[in-house]
């Protein structure tokens, strides 16, 4: 089996690499490393979970062990979660070396970065948007960047980054090596890659869009004012250590934190209107076991990387495939197994069908006893009576849904629910 002396990286670094309890490369690392030793740009296909941080994190520190007098190595990361998870990361693999990192992102007085920075830092780990202030401001020096790592491209992209990220990339050194990660690899993904890197060779440890099969998918059917009661029968059931619920608003993870918490669950939500150090608090708080619950949208909860979370649940079905990848991914972390529950009515047939395609699987449907799904009737019809987009190439919606209920129930779905 391969092992982390192959890469001849040096005792100090082994040695920390021993404390965090590697011993062996994940796929990721194992194809990735070697590249990024000699030097080559890196496209890396990539979820969260495979270990991605290590795969770009290791060659840095071995190739930045000593100090420097301007940052070498510059990582942009979505979000600040993210990036100051890259920092610990860094933190921990680099702890017997003097290379010194330090994240830079917003939310945070520039005052203390700015300082920071005067001190005196290697790698920089940044969010687009702080790292703009900074370079506006000049209050951070990019002339001494040999490596840019972009990480969760795709998630930048997302977030309406792209113009920073471009701009900070056009002002880097060009004599640099570049690797880029990301979970999926749409067109904007590819034009970044054909722009900023050289000649690229890509690694992927799943073909992108696919799931970690370690994850045990499932959809629970339920009609929708029955959720929040099956959410709490989901969670007495199946009595999860930790659990990452998603909504689709902030309102709607407040409202249901609420629920859950007169429930006597120990919840709360994470979203974007709280302040800074309260969501650190509340990560702390989730890390360390205090709160069992976690109610986030999509933004929050990107790069969140807590390796107990036993099950992730999709409240609301995401309105864009990727992000079922990107939510699901929360769990499994590493070698571990996870759970991912999704609560689907029949109006969600269409983001199902898109999602399962993205996965290339079909996910087992559920139905618990007391949720018996064909009594609610008012939205399919009259979603079926609207028409428009179906599940299938020539089937309207309306067959589409009525073809969902058939292969629930039987036929008996599809004569008892024709509409008129
Ligand atoms: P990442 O995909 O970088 O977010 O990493 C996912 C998790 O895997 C983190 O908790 C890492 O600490 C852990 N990890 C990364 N590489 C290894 C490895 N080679 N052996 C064991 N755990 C690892």
């Amino acid at each position: 089996m391969l092992q982390f002396d192959r890469f001849g990286f040096s005792p100090n670094l082994m040695k920390a690499l021993a404390e965090a309890g590697y011993k062996t490369p994940t796929p990721i690392q194992a194809q990735a490393i070697p590249l990024a030793l000699q030097g080559d740009d890196v496209l890396g296909c990539a979820q969260t979970g495979t270990g991605k941080t290590a795969a770009f994190a290791l060659p840095i520190l071995h190739r930045f062990s000593e100090t420097g007098r301007k940052p070498r190595a510059l990582i942009l990361a979505p979000t600040r979660e993210l990036a100051s998870q890259i920092e610990a990361s860094f933190a921990a693999y680099g702890k017997h070396l003097p290379t010194r990192v330090c994240a830079l992102y917003g939310g945070v007085p520039l005052k203390g970065q700015i300082a920071r920075l005067r001190k005196g830092i290697d790698i920089l780990v940044a969010t687009p948007g702080r790292l703009m202030d900074h370079v506006e401001r000049h209050t951070v020096d990019l002339s001494g960047i040999e490596v840019l790592v972009l990480d969760e491209a795709d998630r930048m992209l997302d977030m309406g980054f792209e113009p920073q990220v471009r701009a900070i990339a056009g002002a880097l050194p060009a004599n640099r090596q570049t690797m880029l990660f990301s979970a999926t690899v749409p067109s904007a993904i590819e034009s970044l890659v054909r722009r900023y890197l050289r000649t690229p060779k890509r690694v992927e440890v799943e073909r992108s869009g696919t799931t970690v099969d370690t994850i045990d998918q499932r959809v629970h059917l339920v009609a929708p004012e029955q959720k929040t009661t099956l959410l709490a029968r989901v969670l007495q059931d199946e009595k999860p250590t930790s659990t990452l619920i998603f909504t689709r608003t902030k309102r709607g993870a407040d409202r249901l934190t609420q629920t859950l918490r007169s429930q006597g669950f120990k919840a709360e939500a994470m979203h974007g209107d709280l302040a800074q150090n309260r969501r650190e608090q509340i990560i702390r708080s989730f890390r360390s076991r205090h709160i069992h619950v976690l109610v986030a949208t999509d933004v929050a909860a990107r790069g969140l990387d807590i390796p107990h979370i036993s099950h992730v649940i999709n409240y609301d079905v995401p309105e864009e495939a990727e992000a079922y990848v990107h939510r699901i991914g929360r769990t499994a972390r590493a070698q571990r197994t996870g759970v991912a529950i999704t609560l689907a009515s029949a109006r969600d047939q269409a983001a199902l069908a898109s999602i399962e395609r993205l996965v290339g699987q079909s996910i087992p449907r559920h139905t618990l006893p007391g949720f018996d799904y064909q009594h609610d009737t008012s939205h399919i019809t009259s979603q079926a009576a609207r028409g428009g987009r179906g599940g299938g190439r020539n089937a309207s919606r309306a067959d589409g849904v009525l073809a969902f209920l058939e292969r629930r129930y039987g036929r008996a779905a599809r004569a008892t629910r024709a509409p008129a």
